[in-house]
């Protein structure tokens, strides 16, 4: 049961506490794209990326869309480097949507195993290829609502497949390095991918999106880093005002 409060004072106390907790409490970031993101700064963003990555590009190994989709499902939680010495070995012994859909699960998660995650993984690559196969007539499909319904792909891989194996601009890739070059660079203040993503689409142009995610995961991996960004090195250190600036 709740107590009485024993004076005036304290009641007085309690009655505020709610006020002051409430005004304590972080505010949702604002719906919308950061105020950062004016037409002028995105510009002069855009023209530094492409000084520094005119001709950035994924770096996963592959020879046509099913291996990209593949690889870019082994990519979660780890290197691209790690991911392509896997597919290296592992597409010449699997080199069909069938031979990953009905594939031998044990010796696949072996197969897979240094990527991590690999039970989860395996079922999302003989998930996709099963359905690949068995609806889309063996072919990756091209459109986000179909891929989609593949088993382990959510917009990010989808994004990655479209844009880099079909050149469709369907979205921006939203990964770890975007996710955090959006709020360093102040172009989206929200934390979930998919509002990034909303935000980067509304004031990137669709035009940029396929080469824009390249370029700023190329530059979270080489100069924008997670613990100590290499700030003195950076081309867009005087656009950007992050917290994380080291100068
Ligand atoms: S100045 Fe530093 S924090 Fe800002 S984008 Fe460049 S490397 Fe990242």
């Amino acid at each position: 049961m709740k107590k009485k409060p024993k004076t005036k004072a304290a009641a007085g106390r309690a009655a505020r506490k709610p006020a002051r907790a409430a005004s304590r409490s972080k505010a949702a970031p604002a719906a919308g794209p950061a105020r950062g993101a004016t037409p002028e700064r995105v510009r002069a963003i855009l023209a530094k990326l492409d000084e520094a990555y005119p001709a950035a590009t994924c770096a996963l190994r592959h020879d046509n869309p099913f291996q990209l989709l593949i690889s870019t499902i082994l990519s979660a939680q780890c290197t691209d480097e790690r991911v392509n010495q896997v597919t290296a070995t592992l597409f010449p012994k699997y080199p069909t949507p069938q031979a990953f859909a009905f594939a031998n699960p044990r010796e696949l998660e072996k197969e897979i195993r240094p990527t991590g995650f690999f039970r989860n993984k395996t079922k999302s690559v003989m998930g996709a290829s099963k359905r690949i196969v068995e609806a889309f007539g063996g072919k990756v499909p091209q459109t986000m609502d179909e891929l989609l319904t593949l088993p382990g792909v959510a917009r990010k891989t989808a994004n990655v497949v479209l844009g880099t194996a079909f050149g469709i601009a369907s979205g921006v890739v939203v990964d770890t390095h975007v996710q955090r070059l959006a709020g360093r660079l102040d172009l989206s203040r929200q934390g979930d991918p998919k509002k990034i993503e909303q935000d980067l689409m509304q004031v990137i142009p669709q035009d940029r999106w396929i080469l824009f995610s390249h370029q700023l995961i190329w530059h979270g991996r080489r100069v924008c880093q997670a613990r100590k960004p290499r700030c003195a090195e950076c081309n867009l250190e005087k656009l950007c005002y992050s917290k994380d600036k080291i100068v």
